[in-house]
């Protein structure tokens, strides 16, 4: 009898990852991060009309090391920055980000010299959801398409060099400030 769903169970034989990841996929706690409207949407993710809890992570923990996943729920502003960064960085290991809205992952509207264009300059970027305001059941869609990126994680060391990887990769990456839009 299958005990885990198949993708799953077919995680390049490695038992243990699999049981690890298959039971941290299932109860993601986000960290408290709203930073403007987006936050709005987020907290009513949390309401009983959209329910989280369905897909356990309820838990909106207001310490860093109690949480999985940061949620960057709207424009980053360059005060907030370092805030944000010393927040993912007292998260423990393994943790994710969800980049929440057009703002947090571009500086959507606000082009200017207080918001920090894409919130990847400051931390590592999982998933990006567009909209602004994307919609609660958007989110939920996120946080389940995070479970699948989870299920698949590499644990460890594994993990810590991919993490370097695509750290390096950002880093290499031509600035937003430097490209060129549509209004240039
Ligand atoms: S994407 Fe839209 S709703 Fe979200 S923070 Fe920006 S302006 Fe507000």
């Amino acid at each position: 009898m299958a005990i885990f769903p198949p993708e799953i169970s077919e995680k390049g034989g490695k038992p243990l990852d699999t049981v690890v990841d298959f039971a941290r996929s299932l109860s993601i706690w986000p960290v408290t991060m709203g930073l403007a409207c987006c936050a709005i949407e987020m907290m009513a993710t949390a309401a009983p009309r959209f329910d989280i809890a369905r897909f356990g992570s309820e838990v909106f923990r207001a310490s860093p090391r109690h949480a999985d996943v940061m949620l960057v729920s709207g424009r980053v502003s360059h005060k907030m920055a370092t805030i944000m960064r010393n927040v993912y960085d007292e998260m423990a290991d393994p943790k994710w980000v969800i980049s929440m809205g057009a703002c947090a992952s571009s500086g959507g509207i606000f082009n200017n010299y207080a918001i920090v264009q894409g919130c990847d300059h400051v931390v590592p970027v999982d998933i990006y959801l567009p909209g602004c305001p994307p919609r609660p059941e958007m989110l939920l869609g996120a946080l389940l398409a995070l479970r699948d990126h989870i299920k698949k994680d590499p644990l460890g060391k594994r993990r810590e060099e991919a993490i370097r990887k695509a750290e390096a990769a950002a880093l290499k990456a031509v600035p937003t400030s430097d490209l060129k839009g549509l209004m240039a």
